[in-house]
């Protein structure tokens, strides 16, 4: 059994809404269909409600646009037979949406909680529609299967629950179920989650996972993994093979790809994912598998985090200190901040690494509180911020034994005046990485690019 996965472009337009008809409907079923919000549906959704929040009139408007083009959509895609029963639903989610927006209009305040429902509402549609549309297509809510639980302040997948209730919804017979991606319930609450932007390609994944599908297929706007964001680097080129662990180190790097938890679900189970082109579905796509095949490029791509903040601890600490490095990363760990890399820079003494801007206040607190006793007793000094810079990956198997790569790299950024503020080869396996101004992260891309492929 294949599941199959289409974003929100694919589902975007009635252009597009027909291309995943005819490649559904051209599958000897069963299938499993995940659903992404209708092209920039999510942004909007939040945009409406931060300006209803703001007490800002316009909203209405919004929510007058987000009516029009469902009901639009419904006209032009679903048969005549069912078009009535499903205009009416869609028209009941609408008021509804509508109704939170009004509410969050009064009392100008919009809680994280009211935020989930209102941008839930997105796949909530666009599966109705989808599952109209498509000839033996059935609608499944995920809203009852896929779960999550808090921790920290983030809503994670409970696999296992997740897992288990996957496999009792599919387990009466279905030629293709149609299921809202990137939305979720809380295992304790019950209320309206997500899994997070770009969500869909896990719920998809955490389905395949617990069925055992043959395949995941990603359907999306371009022809496959690309060696670098085609909206940077215009040559990008088509990568037909890769890894598992080079698609997650690309995605967990920012490639937009695929949203970078969905690859551990399937790896685990050595289902291979696809990437293909709904717009050109008879294009081979990309096969991402366990191991390398014959012919495979050696790198395979470079992808980037334009958002990053390097921290840098100094020699002292790192000389004088046991632990040093551990005692970071726990503190790190516990509050779930990710560290992109650990990089060097042969003219500083000490560790750097690099996270997402959004976590840099809460790592600087950390560390802060972590190194504490050091800190007052003057042994160790206050860790470095650099903010406004990215990280650059350069990702293909084997990396450690290219280390020549490595200095023609960091040579292309120093000939044409981009300064490393760090860097790290042969920590990882499958990653170079580069710190660089974030100004700067457009060109320094495009002179890798164009060194490397
Ligand atoms: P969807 O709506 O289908 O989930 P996304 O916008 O999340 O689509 O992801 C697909 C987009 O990712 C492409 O349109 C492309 O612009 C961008 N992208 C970034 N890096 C890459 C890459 N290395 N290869 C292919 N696409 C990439
Ligand atoms: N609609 C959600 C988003 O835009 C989830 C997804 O598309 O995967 O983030
Ligand atoms: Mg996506």
């Amino acid at each position: 059994m294949k599941v199959l996965k289409f974003g929100g472009t694919s589902v975007g337009s009635v252009e597009s809404l027909r291309n995943v008809k005819d490649i559904v409907e051209s599958i000897n079923g069963p299938a499993v269909v995940i659903v992404s919000a209708l092209g920039g549906l999510t942004d909007q959704l939040i945009a409406t409600a931060r300006a209803a929040a703001a007490n800002d009139p316009s909203y209405m408007d919004s929510m007058q646009s987000i009516r029009s083009r469902h009901l639009a959509i419904i006209d032009n895609v679903v048969p005549e037979i069912a078009r009535q029963e499903v205009t009416d639903k869609v028209s009941g989610l609408l008021s509804d949406l509508e109704r939170m927006y009004s509410g969050v209009y009064l009392i100008r305040h919009l809680p994280q909680m009211t935020l989930d429902i209102i941008v839930s509402f997105g796949e909530r549609m666009s599966s109705v529609i989808v599952a109209a549309m498509i000839d033996g297509g059935s609608r499944h809510d995920s809203l009852g299967f896929i779960k999550t639980e808090k921790w920290y302040d983030k809503n994670i997948a409970d696999q296992k629950l997740t897992t288990e209730l996957i496999r009792q919804e599919f387990s009466r017979p279905f030629k293709y179920a149609v299921v809202p991606g990137f939305i979720s319930t809380d295992i304790n609450t019950g209320d309206i989650t997500n899994l997070g932007r770009g969500g869909s390609d896990f719920t998809a994944a955490l389905v395949a996972a617990a069925l055992d599908a043959e395949v995941l297929e990603i359907w999306t706007d371009v022809d496959g993994f690309l060696s670098a964001d085609p909206r940077i680097v215009s040559d990008a080129v088509l990568v037909p093979h890769m890894t598992f662990i080079e698609s997650m180190e690309l995605c967990s790097y920012g490639a937009k790809v695929i949203y970078p938890p969905t690859i551990y679900p399937v790896f685990h189970k050595n289902i291979p994912i696809r990437i293909l082109n709904t717009f050109n579905p008879a294009a081979p796509g990309t096969l991402i598998t366990d191991s390398q095949c014959d012919g495979d490029l050696k790198v395979k791509g470079i992808s980037a985090i334009r958002d990053t903040s390097l921290f840098h601890i100094d020699g002292n600490i790192s000389g004088k200190l046991k632990n040093t490095v551990s005692r970071t990363f726990n503190a790190l760990a516990k509050k779930g901040v990710k560290v992109f890399n650990v990089s060097r820079n042969d003219a500083r003494p000490g560790m750097s690494f690099a996270v997402a801007k959004g976590d840099a206040d809460v790592t600087y607190d950390l560390l802060c509180r972590e190194f504490a006793p050091e800190l007052s007793k003057g042994t160790v000094s206050r860790p470095e911020r650099i903010d406004n810079v990215a990280t650059i990956a350069v990702v293909g198997e084997n990396m450690r034994d290219n280390s020549r790569l490595g200095a023609r790299i960091r040579h292309t950024l120093s000939r044409d005046g981009i300064r490393v503020e760090g860097y790290s080869e042969g920590a990882s396996d499958t990653t170079m990485a580069y710190v660089v101004d974030a100004d700067r992260l457009d060109n320094a891309l495009r002179h890798i690019h164009t060194l490397v492929f």
